[in-house]
């Protein structure tokens, strides 16, 4: 065999290995434009041999999310976008440079793994759906309960009234979850950060009856665009965690500011303090640290799930700092472009 012929059959191999991968390969030149694809990027891409090769992948596409990210520079990968070739399906997509300034697109359907995770959101959804009757009517029959008149009874009654709550809070938690993780995103509304601060502020006070001193530093009069119910939930819970988890005596503040990137709520305790190996895994839902702990002071387990998914409607971030017997802080970072300057200053919404 010549060499030539090697080198041809050597060729035809690795084109029909790349053709038989499920994921979509595309092969682009310094100028993004299309040299090469398998077959992957016909069905998921909806590209056509003949007529696709040379034409710059971004224009091909023009219209589409991968077509706008591709324009933007394809920096970071990119997660769960409509397949352009395939309507329904879903894909993730990454760019990988190779050789001399070429580039190659890799795009896998994840619409599998989208669909099981429809299935289990669903479910849950149903399930905490379908539980909300019957405990309302279980609370309400323990409510009507007069514990003087069975008072053998009394402190089974009050564990079986506040084990009811305690589930009527979890299934409520689980409906909020299960509505925001299905929301695409928020109407924007303006939150009068002011009031909402107070409101806050009075939450914690309630919470902790005297046993903690409660400070609100507020440094900027910026408003926030969004959601005011989420907003509400997801500051209040960062809030009523301090309470929870501060021992008596502690402190706890409550923080407004600018900052480079626009603005931050923060909340600082006093209190526990949670291990390093945690923090990653706080938001996940149930997760705890100590399941004792949360369960003595009300907590379902979910707040800051909900948290981490309010802030993603709003395109902010959570950080979380913490001293295991120092105490904690957790900020909400907002970008410029949620931030509104004071109603009294300007008339329609105005970018602060
Ligand atoms: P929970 O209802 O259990 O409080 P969260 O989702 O709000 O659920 O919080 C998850 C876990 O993170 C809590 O169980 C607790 O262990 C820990 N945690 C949250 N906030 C604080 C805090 N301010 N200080 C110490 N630990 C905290």
């Amino acid at each position: 065999m010549t060499r030539a012929r090697r080198l041809a059959i050597t060729l035809r191999d690795l084109r029909d290995a790349a053709d038989s991968l499920p994921d979509a390969v595309v092969l682009l030149d310094e100028a993004w434009r299309v040299r090469w694809f398998n077959q992957a990027a016909e069905t998921l891409l909806g590209l056509r041999r003949g007529h696709d090769r040379g034409v710059v992948l971004s224009d091909r596409l023009h219209g589409s999310e991968l077509a706008a990210w591709l324009r933007s520079g394809a920096r970071v990968p990119l997660h769960d976008i409509p397949a352009p070739g395939r309507p329904g399906d879903h894909l993730d997509v990454s760019i990988q440079p190779f050789g001399r300034r070429q580039r190659m697109l890799l795009a896998r359907d994840i619409s599998p793994l989208t669909r099981l995770e429809q299935i289990r959101r669903d479910f849950v959804a149903n399930v905490s759906h379908e539980l909300r009757t019957p405990l309302t009517v279980i609370h309400g029959y323990l409510e009507l309960l007069d514990p003087e008149d069975v008072p053998t009874l009394a402190p089974v009654l009050a564990e079986m009234r506040a084990q009811s709550k305690r589930m009527g809070q979890i299934v409520e938690d689980l409906l909020t979850l299960s509505r925001l993780e299905t929301q695409e995103q928020v109407i924007d509304e303006r939150v009068p950060m002011a009031a909402m601060l107070a409101t806050v502020r009075k939450e914690a006070e309630a919470l902790s009856q005297g046993r903690h001193r409660i400070a609100l530093e507020t440094e900027t009069d910026c408003d926030l665009l969004g959601s005011p119910r989420d907003l509400h939930s997801a500051l209040s819970n960062l809030v009523s965690n301090a309470v929870r988890y501060t021992p008596s005596g502690g402190s706890i503040i409550i923080r407004w500011q600018r900052t480079p990137e626009g603005a931050m709520y923060s909340v600082s305790d006093t209190g526990y303090g949670i291990p390093a190996g945690h923090l990653s895994r706080l938001t996940e839902r149930f997760y705890r640290v100590s399941s004792s702990r949360s369960r003595e002071t009300g907590g379902t387990g979910l707040g800051l799930s909900i948290v981490k998914h309010v802030l993603n409607l709003h395109q902010a971030r959570l950080s979380v700092e913490s001293t295991p017997g120092k105490g904690s802080t957790f900020a909400c970072h907002f970008g410029a472009e949620r931030l509104l300057v004071p109603e009294s200053g300007a008339g329609d919404p105005t970018p602060g």
